[in-house]
This record gives structure tokens, C-alpha cells and sequence, in this order.
């Protein structure tokens, strides 16, 4: 084993936070190492190029590790679980897969305990992190329309929004009868030329990566930049697990590079990024005599209170061409009538509706997230016609509340290709969003027979839909109740930082990159002022 030079941060994960930390730090000079299971992503490597593109979403460009299965990737147990977890594991992290679908928590998501008496409040708020939404904004580069009313004012967006298109337009038209909010959804992606990237050119399959690098992925947007500063960054080399000092301070990280040798990074303060279920796995396998339940878990909460947005999806079949194939993937407008509680309902907390855009030519025979696939035999073409390009999905996506049973633990024998124990997800869908999707369905269906449909089909909830990783190690002030304090460090070990999606408290119900990032920056931010 070789033991490395002491580094003054050490970031293990390159994702979405990784990135946004490490920029921030090697900007304020500090020295800072980040260790990093995956690789590069070449853009050529993008399925985009090939005429098979879209059977490789099934194959090796699935956003399942467990279907993906390359040697980056660790397995997940979820067999116990209600919503199959998807990540990348990449320099960019996930965001090489994200829609890039950008909206901000509001004001109200960080406070649900005050305002409807469950969960429980965020110690930091809106206001705290505004600076920094606004400055990861910048850097991520955002398509958008200021102006929201489900928003306070936010800063200028960098380029206009991304086009609704007749698909957009047609689902707007329903909205509008209905008297319902929607708005053109922030992005993170561009329709202008913007810092030294090149705009959009609307060709789709957003989750498959972006071979021009509109979409703003790690890889394009921080990366570049925090090796600019003189950041380090290991590639292919994958943490097993964080050593702890005599003093009780994490004293840095144990990894095997891509020969599969095993390495010794030292470091005076350790930064986790490894998103909600990398982190607590990383988290539980780092036992001690100090910590014989993992690293930093005295409240037991390591793991526990995993959130996911459950995810319906409801297709509405129109008679007109809707050119859905045309513009980026994830979202092109959104609608947050029923974002907030009222309990006539018979939920608390509420929704969103996500209007996606219509289905690829091999989803729509097999019936993308609905499933629905055309018949075959001799009616096959005609049938496909009536659907090709007429499809438009609208997303409820729910906010979930944090269920200590609804958890990342280790599996007792499943080990990745290091042979270091892999995680294992159990989650079921609570009562009370089993009935907020419902609602979200019935409202779904209105608004798409409002804008035209003339038929609407429904998937009640998406398994392959664990997009977003929440919670496992959440923020709050008392360390019985929380893993981290408001600053990001663990209660049970003061340089050991956590700044990916585990921190959350709450999940609210719109997509978290932003507010993650935001919340990483933050963090990164009293690191640096802790310093000077
Ligand atoms: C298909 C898809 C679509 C999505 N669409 C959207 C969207 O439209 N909008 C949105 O807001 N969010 C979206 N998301 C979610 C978004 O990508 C995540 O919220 C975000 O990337 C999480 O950031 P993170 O830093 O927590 O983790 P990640 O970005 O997942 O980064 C974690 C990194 O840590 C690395 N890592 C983990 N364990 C180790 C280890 N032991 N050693 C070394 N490295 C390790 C991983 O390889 C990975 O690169 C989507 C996700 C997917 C998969």
C-alpha cells in the first residue's frame, strides 16, 4: 500500500456536488484532491452517433447500474424496494444522464414541520441559499424565464428558456383552460452560446448524454474549470473506506486505482459526494472500534430516511403531430398548482407536473414509462402511426416524506467488483404519497383532456424512476435527530464534511440538483471562511 502526500481536502465523488465543491475550494487555494470511482466520458462516446442509439438506453447507457453493470459501476440490492435507485458513476456523476431539469426548492419546502406540523424544518432556509443558487446559476448556465409566481424574483436566467414547441404549446393551452399555473421550465441547458459552450440544438435523448455540452454536466460546467485552478482529480479510483485518526478525525480515505491497487490518501478534512446511496454506503462500511455502526452514525441515522420522489406518469394520445421528438428530453414546462398542503385533499404536502416531451420511435411500440406496447401483427403499423410523435407525458412527481424505514443498508454477501460490500435499498411507497399521486393522476388526466388528448393512458408509479437519491444522512441542529450540522460537518467527526443529495432533510417536490449544488456550495463556502 503506498501512502499519498496530505492533502488539505480530499472530495471523494465528482458528481453534481463534488464538482461545485471542489471548484469552490481549489478557487480559494486551497489544496484539494478528488478521488472518483469512473472515468472521463468522451463525448463520442454518446450513443447519439450510432443508428442503434436508442437500444443502447436499455443496455449499456441504461441509468440502472444493475443493468449497465460496467466495472465502475457497484450493484444495488433493491429487490426490497418499491423504485429502482439510477446514477451514473462518471466524472460529472449523474448529471452525465440528468434531464437537466432545473428548478429551485421553494421558500416553504424548507420549512414543512412549521407550516404543516411533519418532517422537519431545514436549519438553513431560502434566503440563506440564494447567493448561492444564483452563483451555481452562473456556472451551470440556465434556460429560463424570470417572472414564476410560485417563486420569489430570481436573478436573470443566462439564456431564454428552451422551446415549448407544439407539444409545450398544446399542454399549456390545457393548463390555461383549466386556470391552472404553469411556466417554462428552468434548464440547465443552453439556447444561447454561453461560456465558452455552444447553445442546444434540440436534438433529444437529453438522458443519454449531450454530445455537444449544452446540457450542463459536470464534466463541461466545474470540471474544467477546478483543474484550471490546480485541483487534482483521480479518475477510476474507488473509496472503500474513510480512515479515522487516534483524535477521532477522519485522517483521509483508503482506494484502489484502476490496477486495482490499494492507496492511502491522506488528508486533513474529508468531503463526501458520493450521492444518497454512495454515501451511507461508504459511510457504513467505514467501521471502527470508535464507530462499530459506521462512520459518523452514533444517531443510527446513517442510511435511514431515504427519499426518492415517487414518480407517476400519465400519456395523453392526441389526433396532431405534437414535434415532440424535437428539443431537450426532461421537461419543457411545468405546473405547480398543487404544490402545497391542503389537507381537504387528503394528503400533506403535494406535486408537481412535469410535461416531458413525446416518445422516441422505439418507446413508442413498447410504451416508454407507460408501458402500453403497440399490438403486433397486421394492425402493428397502423396503430404505430396513431401514436408515433401524437404522445405527450406529463410527470407527477410527489414530495416524499423521510421514513426512517425507508433506508440504504449493507447487503450481507453482494460485493462489487473490489469485492467491498455493496448497498442495499429498502423503500415502500407511504400511504400518504400513494394518495398524492392519485390525485396527481386524476388532475393529469383533466389537464391532458383540457389540452386535446383523446386518450390518456397511466403508469400509477415508476419503478425505473429513483432519479433523485435523498436524505441518508440528513442536515439538522440536534445530532440525535441528524447526521450533519448546519454547516455540513458530521456531528460524531468535526472535518468530515457531507454536501451530496444525502444531506437533505426534505425532498419537496421538484427535481433537487439545484438545491443540492446550492447546498454544497454553501457548505463549501464555510469550509473556506473556516480556514482564513
Ligand atoms: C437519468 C437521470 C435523470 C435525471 N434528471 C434530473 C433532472 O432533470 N433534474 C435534476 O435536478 N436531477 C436529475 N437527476 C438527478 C441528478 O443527476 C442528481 O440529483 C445529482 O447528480 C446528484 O448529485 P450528487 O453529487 O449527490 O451525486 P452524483 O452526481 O451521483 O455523483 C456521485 C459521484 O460519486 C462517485 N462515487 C460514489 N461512490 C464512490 C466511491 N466509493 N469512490 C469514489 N467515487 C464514488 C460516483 O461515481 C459519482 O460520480 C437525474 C438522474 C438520472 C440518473
Amino acid at each position: 500500500m503506498a501512502a499519498d502526500d496530505r492533502t488539505d481536502v480530499l472530495v471523494i465523488g465528482a458528481g453534481a456536488s463534488g464538482a461545485a465543491v471542489t471548484w469552490r475550494l481549489a478557487g480559494a487555494g486551497v489544496r484539494v484532491v478528488c478521488l472518483e470511482q469512473g472515468d472521463w466520458v468522451d463525448p463520442r462516446a454518446y450513443p447519439h452517433w450510432r443508428a442503434d442509439w436508442e437500444l443502447h438506453r436499455h443496455t449499456d447507457w441504461s441509468a440502472e447500474p444493475n443493468v449497465r453493470r460496467l466495472p465502475q459501476d457497484y450493484p444495488v440490492n433493491d429487490t426490497g424496494s418499491s423504485i429502482s435507485p439510477l446514477m451514473y458513476n462518471a466524472v460529472g456523476g449523474s448529471t452525465i444522464h440528468w434531464s437537466a431539469h432545473f428548478p429551485r426548492f421553494r421558500p416553504s419546502d424548507f420549512r414543512v414541520r412549521s407550516l404543516d406540523g411533519v418532517a422537519d424544518d431545514w436549519p438553513i432556509d431560502y434566503a440563506t441559499l440564494e447567493p448561492f443558487f444564483d452563483l451555481n446559476d452562473r456556472m451551470m448556465g440556465v434556460a429560463g424565464i424570470t417572472g414564476d409566481p410560485a417563486y420569489p424574483p430570481k436573478s436573470a436566467r443566462q439564456t431564454p428558456p428552451i422551446p415549448l414547441d407544439t407539444l409545450g404549446a398544446t399542454m399549456a393551452r390545457g393548463f390555461d383552460r383549466l386556470g391552472w399555473h404553469w411556466w417554462p421550465s428552468d434548464s440547465a441547458i443552453l439556447t444561447r452560446d454561453y461560456d465558452g459552450r455552444r447553445a442546444c440544438i434540440n436534438c433529444g435523448p437529453c438522458d443519454l448524454g449531450c454530445p455537444t455540452g449544452a446540457k450542463a454536466s459536470t464534466d463541461v460546467t466545474y470540471w474544467p474549470k477546478a483543474l484550471a485552478l490546480g485541483a487534482r482529480l483521480v479518475t477510476r479510483a474507488r473509496v472503500r473506506e474513510i480512515t479515522l485518526g487516534p483524535d477521532g478525525l477522519a485522517g483521509g480515505a483508503l482506494y484502489f486505482d484502476r490496477e486495482g491497487r490499494l492507496h492511502e490518501q491522506k488528508a486533513h478534512t474529508v468531503v463526501i459526494a458520493a450521492n444518497g446511496v454512495g454515501t451511507p454506503r461508504l459511510l457504513l462500511n467505514s467501521r471502527s472500534a470508535r464507530f462499530p455502526d459506521g462512520l459518523a452514525n452514533r444517531s443510527g441515522l446513517v442510511g435511514r430516511n431515504l427519499m426518492f420522489h415517487p414518480y407517476a406518469m400519465v400519456r395523453g394520445l392526441f389526433d396532431e403531430r405534437l414535434h415532440g421528438l424535437r428539443g431537450p428530453l426532461g421537461c419543457s414546462i411545468i405546473s405547480q398548482e398543487f404544490y402545497e398542503t391542503d389537507l381537504s385533499r387528503g394528503f400533506v404536502r403535494g406535486y408537481s407536473f412535469q410535461v416531458a416531451r413525446g416518445l422516441s420511435p422505439i418507446a413508442s411500440a413498447t410504451g416508454g414509462s407507460v408501458g402500453d406496447r403497440v399490438p403486433w401483427g397486421r394492425e402493428h403499423r397502423r396503430h404505430y402511426d396513431t401514436r408515433f410523435d401524437r404522445t405527450l407525458t406529463v410527470a407527477v412527481i410527489g414530495e416524499d416524506l423521510p421514513e426512517p424505514e425507508n433506508r440504504v443498508d449493507i447487503d450481507p454477501t453482494l460485493t462489487d467488483g473490489h469485492g467491498i460490500p455493496a448497498p442495499r435499498v429498502s423503500y415502500t411507497l407511504s400511504e400518504n404519497s400513494r394518495r398524492m399521486l392519485d390525485h396527481g393522476i386524476a388532475r393529469a388526466r383533466e389537464a391532458l383532456e383540457a389540452a386535446g388528448a383523446r386518450e390518456v393512458a397511466v403508469n400509477p408509479l415508476l419503478r425505473a424512476g429513483g432519479w433523485h437519491l435523498m436524505g441518508t444522512a440528513r442536515m439538522g441542529r440536534d445530532p440525535a435527530t441528524s447526521v450533519i450540522d448546519p454547516e455540513g460537518r458530521c456531528h460524531d467527526v468535526p472535518n468530515l464534511y457531507i454536501v451530496d443529495g444525502s444531506t437533505m432533510v426534505t425532498c419537496a417536490a421538484v427535481n433537487p440538483t439545484s438545491t443540492i449544488q446550492a447546498v454544497a456550495l454553501y457548505v463549501a463556502d464555510g469550509i473556506v471562511r473556516r480556514r482564513s
